[in-house]
């Protein structure tokens, strides 16, 4: 097909990149003929869900034929509560990358500018320019945000910046002391989305955001069920805003953003701390052991606090991808991610999971050189 269609498209979408997810266990099973399949690129939960979600979604099927109450007003309840918040701070989404396309959706127009670290989550620069506006990046320092360079970077142009704590793909957080300075010192007009995907798996000491909604009323929190509660199939997550925000957002959003089934999963997952507890704490003894190792083996690795690590390699970080993926096992090179070839994101599987691994890449090196069969 080289003519042109008829009906031309809007001209902010010609040169958008779509966005290329971390290849499904189904893709790798079809095309290398393996069974034994680990995936570890899209940062998903190798401990999968908490029993008590599967339950809720298996009771709710009960009531699939009727639809579900478009806000979620349970589950709202129950992260209100949860947050010290009124109900009107929370609205949930078709995961978080729904709200940040809600958010853009609402907020840019054509001329507005985004400020956001280069290199951080891709569908923050996708959606600004799905909306006409100009993404503004401002590079990280030793893979974390520079937020005294972001706040330089902001002029009378800017109209919302993104933060990403921890970063996804670097995995690191930026000072709980220099992140309360930055929340303070960005000028209300600007809005401030402060994406947690990965906060309840930090083990150093956090900001209690949601406390500063209070204060900040351009402050917007981005969290999800997909990631630490292992719910990424079904599509959930939440911010907390101001009720105006959440108010905007929900005049541009879908009627039934979300299902009867994730919602009962999302309320019934949160009933079960001990389940997000046991993940946490063998995520961050594994993403210690796995740091470590290949900080021995000369890779560069960025202090990781979310369940995945970015480690730095010699070699062409595709090579690796296309070495371990045909071990059964699936990465995200950074050429994937729009980031430095020679990097390679790697998510923290379970022990095992990560013993092979470790295993494969040992069995990649001979002589302590890289080859490739
Ligand atoms: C995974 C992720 C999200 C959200 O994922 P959803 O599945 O849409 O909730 C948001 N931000 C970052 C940085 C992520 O890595």
């Amino acid at each position: 097909m080289t003519t042109q269609h008829p009906v031309s498209m809007r001209p902010q979408l010609h040169g958008l990149g779509v966005y290329a997810p971390g290849m499904p266990i189904e893709e790798v099973a079809r095309r290398y003929g393996i069974s034994r399949i680990i995936k570890l690129a899209s940062n998903e939960n190798p401990r999968g869900c908490s029993t008590r979600a599967t339950e809720a979604v298996v009771r709710e099927m009960q009531r699939a034929s009727l639809y579900p109450e478009a806000l979620g007003p349970e589950l709202r309840a129950k992260i209100a509560a949860r947050e010290q918040l009124s109900e009107e701070q929370v609205l949930i989404g078709n995961g978080s990358d729904e709200l940040i396309r809600l958010l853009t959706r609402a907020y840019i127009e054509p001329g507005d500018e985004v400020v956001m670290a280069d290199i951080t989550f891709p569908r923050y620069p996708t959606n600004v320019r799905i909306e006409g506006g100009t993404v503004r990046t401002v590079p990280l320092k030793n893979g974390v945000h520079n937020l005294a360079a972001m706040l330089e970077c902001m002029g009378s142009r800017t109209k919302m910046v993104f933060v990403c704590n921890p970063n996804n793909p670097t995995g690191t957080v930026v000072d709980h002391h220099q992140l309360l300075e930055f929340i303070q010192a960005v000028p209300e007009n600007i809005m401030l989305v402060l994406d947690e995907a990965y906060i309840e798996y930090v083990t150093e000491e956090v900001l209690e955001s949601a406390r500063l909604l209070q204060n900040h009323p351009n402050l917007v929190i981005l969290r999800t069920f997909s990631k630490i509660y292992g719910l990424a199939g079904l599509r959930i997550g939440y911010g907390l805003m101001h009720p105006d925000i959440a108010g905007a957002l929900v005049r541009v959003k879908d009627a039934f953003n979300t299902s009867r089934v994730a919602q009962v999963a999302a309320f019934a997952a949160l009933d079960d701390q001990a389940f997000v507890q046991a993940c946490r704490l063998e995520n961050a003894q594994e993403r210690e052991r796995v740091s470590r190792i290949l900080l021995d083996k000369g890779w560069d690795v960025y202090p990781s606090q979310a369940n995945f690590v970015m480690a730095k390699v010699q070699e062409d970080g595709m090579k690796w991808f296309q070495a371990l993926l045909s071990k059964g096992i699936v990465i995200r090179a950074g050429q994937q991610l729009e980031a430095d070839p020679q990097t390679l994101r790697i998510t923290i599987g379970t022990p095992e999971e990560n013993d092979f691994l470790l295993e494969s890449i040992n069995s990649l090196y001979q002589d302590g050189t890289f080859q490739l069969s």
